[in-house]
């Protein structure tokens, strides 16, 4: 059994757009069934060889997750049992918002170990923004451009004594 990685973070951060960038063709589950999944994608990930599943998520995209109402912490949290590692993608260009924070301070209460991610940071973008990302206690931010495939190397080295 593949090791589970859960991608978590507020709308428009690149989520879904560094599932697709880990998964790729890859992408041979997709759990469309009604219910607590109706908001995951699942898919075979690899990074550099390293191989896991990989879980995308949507249940902060609610237009009531501004107050973080039961229901979205359920679903995320339903996301993270059995997960083996959280993958929390932050925008580098936008800086960190409330919801970051709030998202953030939920992320240290579960057990799950966090590779804090500093999206859109494609060429020398979004800097002031990956330096902001350490106040958020989860260690180093990693830098990426899910969109162009930067940063890939370095995520990898910060994922993979996680899983
Ligand atoms: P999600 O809501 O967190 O799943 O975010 P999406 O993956 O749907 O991406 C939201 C928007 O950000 C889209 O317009 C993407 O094209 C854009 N985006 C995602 N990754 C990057 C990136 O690395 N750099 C830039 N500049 N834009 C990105
Ligand atoms: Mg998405």
């Amino acid at each position: 059994k593949l090791p589970q990685v859960v991608i978590i973070g507020r709308p428009n951060v690149g989520k879904s757009t560094l599932f697709n960038r880990l998964v790729g063709k890859r992408l041979a589950l997709v759990d469309d069934q009604p219910g607590v999944t109706r908001d995951r994608r699942m898919g075979e990930a690899g990074l550099l060889g390293l191989e896991f599943e990989a879980v995308d998520t949507a249940g902060w995209e609610d237009e009531d997750a501004q107050s973080l109402p039961g229901r979205m912490l359920a679903q995320t949290q339903v996301s993270l049992t059995g997960a083996d590692a959280a993958l929390f993608v932050y925008d580098a260009r936008t800086g960190l918002t409330p919801l970051d924070e709030e998202i953030a301070r939920w992320l240290r209460e579960q057990e799950v170990p966090v590779v804090l991610i500093a999206n859109k940071a494609e060429g020398n973008a979004g800097e002031s923004g990956i330096i902001e990302g350490w106040s958020l206690g989860m260690g180093e931010p990693v830098p990426v451009s899910a969109e162009h495939g930067e940063g890939i190397a370095d995520l990898y080295t910060a994922l993979s004594p996680l899983i």
